[in-house]
């Protein structure tokens, strides 16, 4: 008996227990479109892990990216200790191309169309992605179409000038009917809250906003009795220059608020949570974790230097994106700034993606991803990626300075070990505390 126990225990011993984790790919059976796949994990001190014939290489600390070519069809990963040794766990991805079919425009003569939803978003490109908005169309929007491709149908503004919406999101017109409108008068309402300019006219028209050079520049297109049969209006704004803009029964309402810049509410919106966890770090880390705990320190530092501090969630919980913009609305946030952490598509290399990065997507937006970047590239001691432009839920809203942080990539090796240092935390919080206090010192 005691033979058996002690060969058992050898056994046990040789068995790979938490020799090593493999924290990505997390389904052993996978189809990808890429032509390229990541294995990221950690591997315990003396343990050796090989997968397929290539030993992987630990950071000191564990951590590991490792990266492979995948052939058309089924690819075999097989995890092991040495090479060509016992499988320990076995990998199944498939690569499958997919074929982007790009159709072509097709033209046809006008045909009267209306929306059949509200919020329906106005693009200058038919894409459902990238910087293109213009307008959000209400209910029952008359529009004329022109033209299809893909998803959208081309609407007509002026001779020169087409825009874009969803080809679901309209109907073609039963009757007859004339989609111009007139302009009918314009006025301002003023409280302690917000200027409110009110234009109106005879009926809902497709129009666009453009923010440009603290100017917000309206249009409205198939005007009567106007030149190109167009509307303009030019507004001069204000620091922040936030500002809201509503068609409704024919009247288009830009609301100007009255903002606090001496004592701004601040929103902190930690990335994902409850059964979203985003990304998945090197360690296992769940990104929705660090969020949280990144977010917590921050609201700690904010409030320390006197700001007026919300959060989206404080704790570990499912929020959508249109709740949390919804939240900062209400709250009449000034100030967003979303935390997240970055990661990689499942084709490239995890190791030479590194660094922080800051997203704005209002040009308003811009000083403070800017200010943002710079103190917590600085704080981190991280590479400075830079800030860019994007179309992300959360921070497109116009009522509100909104900036989306990836402090670091979860699946650089590099990277772990910064964000597993123990002072990673205050690092964040005091980086972004002294973005927000640069902000509004060079705003005020
Ligand atoms: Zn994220």
């Amino acid at each position: 008996m005691k033979k058996i126990i002690l060969l058992l225990i050898t056994v046990l011993n040789l068995l790979p227990v938490n020799a090593y984790e493999i924290a990505f790919p997390q389904e052993k059976e996978l189809t990808l479109p890429y032509n390229g796949i990541f294995f990221v994990g950690k591997v315990n001190k003396k343990e050796n892990l090989w997968i397929n014939d290539v030993k992987v290489q630990p950071t000191k600390n564990g951590s590991f990216a490792s990266t492979f070519q995948l052939n058309p069809g089924e690819n075999i990963f097989v995890v092991t200790n040495r090479k060509n040794g016992d499988e320990f766990s076995k990998y199944t991805i498939n690569y499958s191309k997919t074929n982007n079919v790009d159709s072509k425009l097709l033209e046809f003569s006008t045909q009267d169309c209306k929306t059949v939803v509200d919020n329906v978003i106005l693009r200058k490109t038919p894409e459902d992605f990238g910087i293109n908005r213009l307008g959000y169309l209400p209910k029952n929007t008359d529009l004329q179409i022109t033209g299809i491709q893909n998803e959208f149908s081309r609407v007509y503004l002026n001779p020169n000038l087409s825009a874009w919406v969803l080809s679901k999101d309209i109907i073609p017109e039963q009757r007859e009917i004339a989609t111009v409108g007139e302009f009918r008068g314009e006025s301002i309402n003023s409280d302690n809250f917000a200027d409110v300019y009110t234009y109106k006219f005879s009926k809902n028209l497709p129009y666009s906003v453009i923010f440009d050079k603290n100017m917000l520049d309206i249009t409205v297109y198939n005007v009567e009795n106007r030149t190109d049969e167009k509307f303009n209006s030019k507004l001069s704004l204000k620091p922040p220059y936030c500002y809201s803009v509503k068609m409704k029964d024919g009247d288009l309402n830009v609301s100007v608020p009255k903002m606090n810049l001496n004592n701004p509410k601040i929103i902190i919106d930690a990335g994902h949570g409850g059964k979203e966890p985003g990304a998945v770090g090197c360690m296992s880390d769940l990104e929705k974790d660090m969020n949280l705990k990144a977010a917590k320190a921050l609201r700690r530092e904010l409030k320390s230097r006197n700001y007026n501090v919300l959060m989206t969630r404080n704790s570990d919980k499912y929020v959508s994106l249109k709740d949390r913009v919804n939240y900062t609305r209400d709250k009449k946030g000034v100030i967003f700034v979303s935390l997240h952490m970055n990661s990689v598509p499942e084709s490239a290399d995890p190791n030479t993606h590194k660094g922080t990065e800051t997203y704005y997507y209002n040009d308003f937006s811009k000083l403070l991803a800017s200010s943002i970047q710079g103190n917590l590239t600085k704080s981190l001691g991280t590479r400075d990626n830079g800030v860019k432009q994007a179309s992300f839920a959360v921070i497109r809203p116009t009522e509100y300075v909104g900036v989306l942080v990836e402090t670091v990539f979860m699946v650089n090796p590099e990277d772990v070990a910064i964000y597993k240092s123990k002072d990673y935390f205050k690092k964040v919080s005091i980086g972004v505390s002294d973005g927000v206090d640069k902000y509004l010192q060079e705003l005020n």
